[in-house]
């Protein structure tokens, strides 16, 4: 069994600028002000800005933005539930895990990150021994079970009903930036989960620092 931490990469090129002009140049055809438009991109930050602040979203439905996700199970149950968006995730109906390929072990999501996230016991580090500790051995046995039922001639389609939620699966999101917006808002404070949180936050810091005009708004708690 082997634990990793979740990651996330923008598979997406941005280029800030060349975004916010796209949006510009699709939504100046509802106020016919294309004439106002500047080639340094002053008017389109100006304009997206103005767009956003006015809740004029819908012009924003015209760029969109694919991320990978490697989460947990449990973390993609929360992110397949965002309809408007477009998903492909690793499937378990598929992957044989004893295989070679997959090193005959699962992967699973370390549980730290989140725990920490979630900051009730960070400062008793010998509840925090014991808790990982219990989730280990929780781990070693689903993955002993796992293997065995293949052996036994199960599926991998079978076989997975006894795969954990920390299993690791990578899942790639397609969205418009409206989508994300809603997504951020909904998965990055205190209330979202802190295995989300985890991967969220630092995600829409990124986004914040590539396209401040469409994310500048969402605080990150
Ligand atoms: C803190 C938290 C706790 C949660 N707890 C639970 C829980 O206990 N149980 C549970 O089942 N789920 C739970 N969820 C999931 C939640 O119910 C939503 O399914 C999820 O957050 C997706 O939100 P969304 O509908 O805004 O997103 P999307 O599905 O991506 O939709 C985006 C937006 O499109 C619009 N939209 C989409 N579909 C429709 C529609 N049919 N009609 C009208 N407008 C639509 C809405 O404006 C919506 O905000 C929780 C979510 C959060 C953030």
């Amino acid at each position: 069994m082997k634990a990793i931490k979740p990651s996330y990469e923008i598979l997406t090129p941005i280029d800030g600028i060349k975004e916010l002009q796209h949006i510009e140049r699709i939504g100046r055809v509802c106020y016919k002000s294309e004439g106002n438009i500047t080639e340094d991109g002053e008017s389109a930050k100006k304009f997206v800005s103005m767009l956003i602040k006015k809740g004029h979203e819908a012009m924003i439905e015209h760029s969109s933005l694919s991320i990978k996700f490697t989460v947990d199970r449990g973390v993609s149950h929360e992110l397949v539930r965002h309809r408007i968006a477009s998903f492909a995730q690793e499937s378990t109906r598929y992957c044989n895990y004893s295989n070679d390929k997959f090193g005959n072990e699962i992967t699973t999501i370390q549980l730290l990150g989140g725990i920490l996230e979630e900051n009730k016991i960070i400062n008793d580090g010998y509840k925090l021994g014991l808790i990982i500790n219990e989730w280990e051995k929780a781990m070693e046995d689903a993955e002993h079970h796992y293997i065995k039922l293949i052996e036994l001639g199960a599926t991998p389609q079978i076989a997975r009903s006894v795969l954990p939620n920390s299993t690791k699966t990578e899942i790639t999101i397609t969205a418009n930036y409206r989508e994300w917006r809603n997504f951020f808002k909904l998965r990055t404070p205190a209330s979202a989960h802190p295995q989300m949180r985890e991967i969220t936050k630092p995600l829409l810091i990124e986004l914040k620092e590539m396209l401040p005009i469409i994310f500048e708004d969402i605080s990150i708690e």
